[in-house]
């Protein structure tokens, strides 16, 4: 048993569905479960829609209307002239979502976010699943909130493993086995039965999620690049693909801003040794990468990974005292209460500093609440580099003039927050 991940750029037009298609027909009787998201860039569409609904803005229905003509164009373009009974349903989907936003918001923004943003992987999923059986691709299309039970964590919903294994086992084991199953990534539901999302580019997770209760013999996520790279392309013109990455070593470049897995994706399925396939849809006779090998090879390539939007804070004792266990047990309380995950920290005798992500309004209720008691310095724009098997020589080159503010080393990774 498999399952395909296809993100957004492999079902941003009708072009590209038609190759998923082609991609698809080479595994027809085969068992696949096929996770797909939203189509382009619809989730930041439908952002920009939920928050127009939420504030009760007068163009709330043009942002509708620019999400569903999007939609439309991608319908007409697959038909190119038929009509096709399927299609149908979709267009009772758009007036589901135009319902949902008539009238004045009920709910908090993070629920009622999740409770539309969702709507672009129900409609890429139903268009690619009846695409993929007009094209003669049989498959089933199932809605994934059937299966991942969540908490009530809107915008970044927390797992419940053994509910959502239990049902998929149980419930969508036997479909995938009959039949290729088109559902969605990035959406699950809670006990209340409302969706929840599994954060921002969440359906590499969803994938992993799925493998791992279905027992998958392995994932593929098919991308618009050629696997994972040493860096990035756009930046360091020579970077070159990794073969074969170890598990860990994926979650530390994914964890630190390789943007190509989801960094929650690898545990799921380290936990239960199911190798991960990054592979190209441009592509798709090209060996990949492969995630999961035992070991790093002998000379593992020098990996370089740069996390931009980061800010820089110190916290030091306004009484001049040391920073003591005291101390850092009420900062990491402030930290956990606005979700700031803390990318790097150092401390000193007398400060306390940490590599964040930059989001403004965290940041603010983070300075509130520290600002009786210790002088904080804040450095914006700052980059968090990540340098695994690095080579001394190349770092001081690769810098370029850039200055360090942080540097923190183990034994083959080097991280510097520099600006
Ligand atoms: N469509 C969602 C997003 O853009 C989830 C995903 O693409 O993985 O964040
Ligand atoms: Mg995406």
């Amino acid at each position: 048993m498999r399952v395909f991940k296809f993100g957004g750029a492999s079902v941003k037009n009708a072009e590209a569905i038609k190759n998923v298609e082609k991609i698809l027909n080479e595994f027809g009787g085969e068992e696949v479960l096929v996770v797909v998201s939203a189509m382009g860039k619809t989730t930041n569409a439908l952002e920009a829609l939920a928050l127009a609904y939420f504030q009760n803005s007068g163009d709330k229905y043009d942002k509708y209307k620019e999400v569903k003509n999007f939609h439309d164009q991608i319908i007409k373009d697959l038909l190119d002239g038929k009509t096709v009974r399927g299609y149908d349903d979709i267009e009772n989907l758009f007036i589901e979502l135009e319902c949902e936003i008539e009238g004045a918001p009920q709910l908090g923004f993070d629920q009622i976010y999740d409770q539309i943003v969702s709507y672009g992987e129900i409609f890429s999923s139903r268009i690619l699943s009846t695409y993929l059986n007009e094209a003669g691709v049989k498959n089933r299309w199932m809605d994934a909130q059937n299966f991942i039970s969540t908490d009530n964590t809107y915008r970044e919903g927390k797992v419940n493993w053994t509910r959502t294994a239990h049902l998929i086992g149980s419930k969508l084991r036997p479909i995938v086995k009959k039949q290729m199953v088109v559902t969605q990534g990035f959406i699950g539901k809670n006990q209340d039965n409302f969706t929840v999302t599994l954060g921002r580019e969440g359906s590499d997770y969803s994938a992993a999620i799925f493998a791992y209760g279905l027992d998958a013999n392995n994932v593929t996520i098919w991308k618009d690049v050629a696997g994972v790279m040493n860096a990035d392309p756009k930046k360091f013109p020579d970077a070159v693909k990794i073969d074969t990455i170890t598990y860990p070593k994926a979650i530390e470049m994914a964890y630190y801003g390789a943007t190509v897995i989801h960094p929650k994706t690898i545990q799921p399925l380290q936990s239960k040794h199911i190798p991960l396939y990054v592979k190209s849809f441009v592509d798709p006779g090209a060996i990949g990468t492969v995630v999961g090998v035992e070991a790093e090879p002998q000379n593992p390539l020098p990996t370089l990974i740069s996390k931009e939007n980061q800010i820089l804070l110190s916290f030091s004792t306004k009484d001049f005292s040391f920073i003591a266990e005291e101390n850092l047990s009420a900062l990491f309380r402030v930290f956990a209460l606005y979700k700031i995950r803390i990318n790097v920290m150092q401390s000193s005798a007398i400060s306390f500093s940490v590599c964040v992500d930059h989001e403004p309004s965290k940041i603010e209720g983070l300075k509130e609440e520290v600002m009786q008691e210790y002088t904080l310095n804040a450095t914006e724009k700052v980059s968090l580099l990540t340098l695994i098997n690095y080579e001394k020589e190349k770092v001081t080159q690769m810098l370029g003039g850039k200055q360090i503010l942080l540097e923190q080393k183990t034994q083959n990774t080097l991280q510097l927050v520099v600006a």
